[in-house]
This record gives C-alpha cells, structure tokens and sequence, in this order.
C-alpha cells in the first residue's frame, strides 16, 4: 500500500454532491475531481456505493415494482440483489495502480509530464496555473494551481459549486485546514480566502460550474487577466 492510500482525509463530499455523482449529473470536471478523492478516500468511496446501489435499485423498481419503501429498505433490498454498479470505471477502487507519479490516476492520466515538470503559467505572486479545460466555451474553471507557502488566495465566493482537491500540501481558512487528499467541497453561500500554509508548495485541482466571483475592487480588476 502506498501512503497515499493510507492517508487520513478530513474533509469529504456533501451528501448532494454524491447523489449528483452517482446519478451522472455532474461536469466531466467534477467527476474527474472526485474520482481523485475517492482513489484515497474509502468513506466516500462506500458512500457512493450505497447511492449506486439505491439509484440502481430504484430504476430497476420503477418498472412496476412498489416504490413505497424508505431509503434504507431499498438500500437493503439492493444489497440483497447484489448491485453490479460498484464497477464504475471513473471510481477507483484504492489499490496501487492507481497513482501515475505520485498523483491519483484521474489526474495523472490528464497530465502531459508528470507534476513537478508541467509549464506553469505565473497569474500572481506565488501563484501559478496549469489549465486542464480542453472546453473554452464552458463556463466553469478546471484547472491546477501552484501555491508557495505563505500564498494567499483573494476573498472570494461563486454563483455555483466550487470542488478544491488538495494533490499536495496544504492551506487554511475560513471552513478549516485542508491537505493532501482532502476535498473542499463548496456551494455558492460560502465565501473563503485560502492561507498556503505547508512547507512545500500546496498544488491544488479547482473544478467549478461558473466563474469566481472575487470581493475586492483589486481582485476584481484583476480577474479578467487572471481568470481564476
Ligand atoms: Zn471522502
């Protein structure tokens, strides 16, 4: 086992964000984001088992079956029918194979050299960018950033949903500390100012619905050249 297996993680997936990936409904981003959490997160990992295996069972009980149960009825009834849905491709399962240099698999098959090779675009003081979004007309943001320590990220919040996957490192605020293997999974209500507080650079993958939405009159300035 590697370490990153055995890692403790902190911070996990909202219950809504796990319905909403087990039932296919979100960007190729964010699915992509979690699946990196879920190659070292084993709860979240049972977690959106169990959601495969109730979405499972109640399509399937949709076609003429009494649906009047409760959720854990139908989570037993699933088990019970021995759901086949554990074997999503996108879900890693937690052994080995599932680093590329060092980073979860989800993230290290999107890289052109491994991590620490990449051409960082400079955006700021102690921040750099690698784009991952082959889509320039969506409107979300999937992207790396390089943190130095001691980088602090503006103020800001987002009309939508914001996924942060800590690859290395780590960084505090408002919500709490967050490092490696963590997910910081945040809606449109919060609104947070990252501290890097690690020795070593933290690198972070930021998947998002919509643009970010800075509070400062600076950060505002900024943000059409910056576009983070
Ligand atoms: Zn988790």
């Amino acid at each position: 086992m590697s370490s990153l297996q055995t890692m403790s993680v902190n911070h996990h997936l909202t219950d809504e964000t796990i319905q909403e990936y087990s039932a296919g409904a979100l960007s190729v981003p964010m699915e992509t984001l979690i699946a990196c959490h879920l190659t070292v997160c084993a709860h979240c990992r049972a977690r959106v088992e169990r959601a495969d295996q109730i979405g499972g069972f109640m399509i399937s009980a949709s076609d003429g079956v009494e649906v009047s149960a409760s959720a854990a009825d139908l989570l037993q009834r699933a088990k019970a029918a021995g759901s086949e849905s554990s074997t999503r491709s996108t879900g890693p399962r937690g052994d080995s194979g599932n680093l590329i240099s060092g980073v979860p698999r989800p993230l290290g098959r999107l890289l052109p050299k491994p991590i620490n090779q990449l051409a960082w675009k400079r955006i700021a003081p102690g921040i750099k960018q690698f784009n991952l979004d082959v889509d320039t007309n969506r409107k979300g943001a999937f992207k790396l950033l390089h943190l130095t320590p001691g980088a602090t990220l503006s103020d800001h919040s987002h009309e939508d949903r914001e996924l942060t996957y800590v690859v290395r490192g780590s960084y505090h605020d408002e919500i709490g500390h967050f490092k490696t293997g963590d997910i910081a999974d945040l809606d449109g209500h919060h609104s947070h100012k990252p501290v890097i507080d690690s020795k070593e650079p933290c690198i972070a993958l930021i998947a998002t619905h919509s643009p970010v939405r800075y509070s400062g009159i600076l950060s505002r300035l900024m943000q059409p050249f910056v576009g983070i």
